[in-house]
């Protein structure tokens, strides 16, 4: 079952002073329940546009966008985001961070502290719950922001480049963790990534854009058998 359409979906930045710009152009995507999609192409092609517009985050465009059949107008307790600098608030811990979607929809904290700690020990975390941000090394705080995107338990998690800050060892190992909380969970992935060979290891499909104005220009479908 789809459960992101995109249709028909065209971005026209019109900043105050200068010349507009045509970020997507006609673009037409569908996402499956529990497909993991990677998003790739050139530096300016709109890949990051194109996951804010999913994320809710841009709420002016042309063409449609649903999800899960309702019209993506706002941000969503269904979805997660991570984008590639962790955005911690530097005043609150690791552990309070991480509970920031549990607060702002209300929902159990005691569960949610529960899934915080666990989802914490998945990505090597254990032990810095009471810590502040800038305690912690880029690459952790990166991880912190992964499990803030999914204590809520999302249905669709949305990442851009979410490990292009990390050396290569931490890279390959949030992969691993990436896919086995993806298999583990049946969440719907939209990655952003510049890295072919990450694509082609995380996703079931690849989505190659073209530069200036993005278009859809190939769909790949990635047939490796999986763990
Ligand atoms: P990518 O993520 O593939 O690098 P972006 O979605 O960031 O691409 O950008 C697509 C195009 O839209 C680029 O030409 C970029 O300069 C332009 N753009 C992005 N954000 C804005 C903005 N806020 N105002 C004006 N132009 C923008
Ligand atoms: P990078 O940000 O350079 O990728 P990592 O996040 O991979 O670094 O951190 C590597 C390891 O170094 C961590 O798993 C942890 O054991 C240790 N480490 C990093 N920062 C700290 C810190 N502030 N306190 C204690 N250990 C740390």
């Amino acid at each position: 079952d789809p459960l992101i359409e995109v249709r028909g979906l065209t971005k026209t930045y019109r900043p105050r002073r200068s010349t507009p710009t045509v970020a997507l152009d006609d673009v037409d995507l569908t996402v499956g329940q529990g497909e993991f999609i990677a998003l790739v192409g050139p530096s300016g092609c709109g890949k990051t546009t194109l996951l804010k517009i999913l994320a809710g985050l841009i709420p002016a465009y042309d063409g449609e966008v649903t999800l899960g059949g309702r019209p993506v107008s706002g941000p969503s307790s269904e979805v997660g985001v991570v984008f590639q600098q962790p955005t911690l608030l530097p005043w609150r811990t690791i552990l309070e961070n991480i509970m920031i979607p549990i607060e702002v929809q209300g929902l159990d904290r005691k569960a949610g502290l529960e899934r915080a700690r666990e989802l914490m020990s998945t990505v090597g975390l254990d032990g810095f719950a009471d810590k502040y941000p800038k305690e912690l090394s880029g690459g952790m705080q990166q991880r912190a922001g992964i499990c803030r995107a999914l204590v809520h338990d999302p249905k669709v998690l949305l990442m851009d480049e979410p490990f292009g800050a990390l050396d290569a060892m931490t890279r390959e190992f949030m992969n691993e963790e990436l896919q086995r909380i993806w298999l583990a969970s049946g969440k719907t992935v939209v990655f952003v990534t510049h890295s072919i060979p990450e694509a082609a290891f995380l996703a079931d499909r690849v989505v190659v854009m073209t530069p200036r104005p993005g278009r859809i220009a190939e769909i790949v479908g990635v047939d490796i058998p999986r763990p």
